[in-house]
């Protein structure tokens, strides 16, 4: 049973589309379990009913038909109840609705195991015996694992169909959109433009060529290097493989050279497509050819025929002859967008951004909220190649995604955005007044940054001075790694822009969810692996010439601070502080005056919380990351929209440590900064003031806000929502106990959710 359960998960996970998916389950279910019929019903919230989208064993004519309102029959109990309902003889009265529906005749035994996704029921999948039987405990278990893998498969398929629906011109427009998570707040309307990764076939949009003769020389140049590579393949497995499983890579080949699939391509791509997208349409089309087979060994062949599309993908994009060109409202879609991505976007060009992957606390995510650029991400499986070239609405308010939209949702967003505009407006007369409370305590409001632009956000804003500046940015967009000049040259530009205010330089913190294409790292585990301080140690040869650039930048100027990140020890701020020393007496012996900035610690491993006195006893100033801080506390990868939920800053045990750390910057003396996302939340960043944090680094965009909040609370009332904050077990209430305090302080269009 295990063996055919493997294979239905993998036809269900490899099927085309959602109907032959759910086709392949309740075909291969009836079998493997030898009952008289199987089912799948689809549970639709607004109609308040669950219907039935497969069969087998009933007449076809029920898909679509047969349903069940909330709580109604046997269905409708495995929904309600959300566990499977094994009966070896359904009671007649329970199943009338089911008898009168389908005209069958009496099904005595029965079993039922709700579909759910992410804690939602979205269907039931049911089977039944005609005569009376009781379902084994391995039959209820191997319903239930299929269950969970068809979950998956049908939030997808509720997206295509809300895609379909949202496509469709009638029908109030309001109520057709996509879903996500909101990732950076705003509104922006666009043209979708798909980013795919390499060898995801699927994700491939279809464009209009531009030359379509050099598209064909570029098929045909990676049909070739497909070819040799095969062959090279062959001849060095000859002594390790027998002749017979060697004679797959001739199929391979002869595949390669069939005119099913060459000149079928090569006729899409002068009919219209670029090659990557005319090489999808050829594949897709061959491989559900032999999904469709009744024999399960030419079955198996689709998937052969799809890997084979995706290594030709690859060989396509390696001979590239399309610069992507970016329309000049770009709406980025992609199912995981990095910050190299959106980065690679003019700025004045990116108007929204949208990923099936991904969370709010990503990086890119981060980048896209400081370039004010509304984002949704973790809208999870999406049919991403059909967003190319649409018109799409970014709802980021609500986290909403429209396709073509009409005009009456068009002038309900231009609203909210007036509403956002004017309240900026009004804080700009906020600039050049000070971050300072009713009662008189002074917090230092930074930016975050992390481009060259960045600088001149920092000063149209009015903040004190650059709290952390994300270096490795600039890393990723080069081809190589920058040379102690180019880096000294970007870092002087930073330094003088914002001099006399201070500037901390972040130094390199690569890794996790930001790889270098020039130093490429595979690792398992990547946020638990080789990021930040642990690279550049290991690489002295990178972080001294980063340091040496630094402090030559900062030469005459005397505004840089220094900023390590992912500490985790004293070794590691020993061998650190040893470096940086080492840097300065170079350059001396150069005849260069390198001062000693003043250097900082990132605080965001909970070992760094645990250790922080013995931290800041050997620095000048800690800087708290609550968004490595809360991944790491929570065990919640911050790029993973699966586990996004759970990311909470204001977590009790996130602010527990940063009580510790405000608690071991007062001991030692020594400021306690915050520069995660959160700082820039208004509800947060009132909390985090009355913990005792006397400085703030919160993205350009956030900063009016926060300012204007700090001006209007009083220290001492912050301090004591801190305390009664401090007291509660669960975010929930403390977020409550903020946004009713934002109320009473007159600030409640801080908090108003826009668009709700
Ligand atoms: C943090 O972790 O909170 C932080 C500010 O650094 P980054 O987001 O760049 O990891
Ligand atoms: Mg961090």
């Amino acid at each position: 049973m295990l063996d055919s359960l493997r294979q239905i998960v993998q036809d269900v996970n490899s099927a085309p589309n959602i109907p032959a998916a759910l086709h392949t389950a309740v075909r291969q279910t009836r079998q493997v379990l030898d009952v008289d019929v199987c089912s799948v019903y689809f549970t639709e919230p607004d109609r308040r009913r669950h219907i039935i989208v497969a069969t087998q064993g009933l007449s076809p004519e029920v898909v679509g038909h047969v349903q069940f309102g909330f709580g109604k029959g046997l269905i409708g109990m495995v929904a309600e109840r959300t566990e499977p309902l094994n009966l070896e003889c359904v009671p007649a009265h329970l199943d009338q609705g089911f008898l009168a529906q389908t005209g069958a005749d009496p099904y005595q035994g029965f079993l039922g195991v709700p579909v759910t996704h992410r804690g939602r029921v979205l269907g039931v999948l049911a089977v039944r015996q005609r005569a009376a039987r009781r379902f084994q405990e391995a039959d209820v278990a191997f319903l239930a694992t299929l269950a969970a893998q068809l979950g998956g498969a049908i939030a997808y398929a509720k997206m295509s169909s809300d895609l379909c629906a949202v496509c469709a011109p009638q029908g109030a427009e309001e109520e057709r959109y996509l879903e996500g998570l909101i990732g950076a707040s705003g509104a922006g309307i666009g043209i979708g433009l798909v980013i795919f990764p390499p060898r995801d076939l699927a994700s491939v949009p279809d464009r209009r060529p531009l030359c379509p003769d050099q598209e064909e020389a570029a098929l045909r140049m990676a049909l070739q290097a497909l070819g040799e590579e095969l062959e090279q393949l062959k001849s060095g497995l000859k002594e390790k493989l027998p002749a017979a499983d060697r004679a797959l890579f001739d199929a391979y080949a002869m595949l390669l050279q069939s005119p099913e699939l060459v000149e079928s391509t090569v006729a899409r791509i002068h009919a219209g497509n670029w090659a990557p997208g005319a090489l999808r349409q050829t594949i897709e089309l061959h491989a559900q050819r032999f999904e469709q087979l009744e024999d399960a060994y030419l079955r198996e062949r689709a998937t052969d025929i799809r890997e084979l599309g995706a290594c030709l993908l690859a060989h396509l994009q390696q001979v590239a002859v399309n610069p992507v060109e970016y329309p000049p409202q770009t709406v980025l879609v992609g199912s995981q967008i990095s910050a190299l991505d959106v980065m690679r976007v003019p700025p004045d060009r990116l108007v929204g951004m949208l990923s099936s992957e991904g969370s709010p606390a990503s990086h890119a995510t981060i980048l896209a909220r400081s370039l004010g650029v509304p984002a949704i991400v973790g809208m999870g499986k999406l049919p991403i190649a059909r967003l190319e070239g649409q018109e799409l609405l970014v709802n980021g308010y609500q986290g909403r995604v429209y396709i073509r939209p009409g005009p009456v949702l068009r002038g309900r967003l231009e609203g909210f955005v007036c509403q956002e505009r004017l309240l900026s407006a009004e804080l700009e007369a906020l600039r050049e007044l000070p971050a300072t409370t009713s009662d008189g305590t002074e917090i230092c409001l930074y930016t975050n940054a992390g481009l060259r632009s960045d600088t001149n956000a920092c000063l149209a804003v009015g903040a004190s001075g650059i709290g952390l500046y994300r270096t490795e940015l600039q890393f990723m967009l080069n081809d190589r790694f920058p040379t102690e000049s180019e880096q000294t040259v970007l870092y002087r530009q930073i330094l003088e822009a914002l001099a006399p205010r201070p500037v901390t330089l972040r130094t390199l913190d690569l890794g996790g969810d930001k790889p270098l294409s020039y130093f490429p790292v595979q690792e398992a585990n990547p946020m638990l692996g080789w990021r930040g301080i642990r690279m550049t140690l290991d690489h002295p040869e990178i972080f001294l010439t980063q340091i040496r650039a630094a402090l030559r930048a900062a030469a005459g100027i005397g505004n840089l601070r220094l900023m390590f990140p992912m500490i985790t020890g004293i070794p590691e701020v020993e061998e650190t502080l040893a470096l940086v020393d080492r840097a300065r007496r170079q350059l001396l012996e150069e005849g260069v005056s390198a001062q000693q900035p003043p250097l900082g610690l990132m605080i965001e491993v909970p070992a760094a919380v645990h250790q922080a006195q013995e931290l800041a006893q050997r620095v000048d100033f800690l800087a708290v990351g609550t968004n490595d801080l809360a991944q790491y506390l929570l065990a919640v990868d911050r790029g993973n929209r699966q586990v996004a939920r759970l990311f909470d800053p204001l977590h009790p045990a996130v602010l527990r440590a940063l009580v510790q750390v405000v608690e071991a910057g007062k001991r030692t003396g020594k400021p306690v900064s915050v520069c995660g996302e959160a700082a820039g939340d208004p509800l947060a960043a009132l909390l985090f003031v009355g913990l005792g944090v006397a400085c703030l680094s919160v993205s350009a965009a956030n900063l009016p806000r926060v300012k204007w909040l700090i001006r209007s609370i009083e220290c001492t009332r912050a301090q004591e929502l801190a305390k009664v904050a401090l007291g509660y077990d669960r975010p929930q209430p403390v977020r409550r106990l903020l946004a009713e305090a934002l109320n009473d302080f007159g600030l409640s269009r801080l908090v108003s959710a826009i668009g709700n």
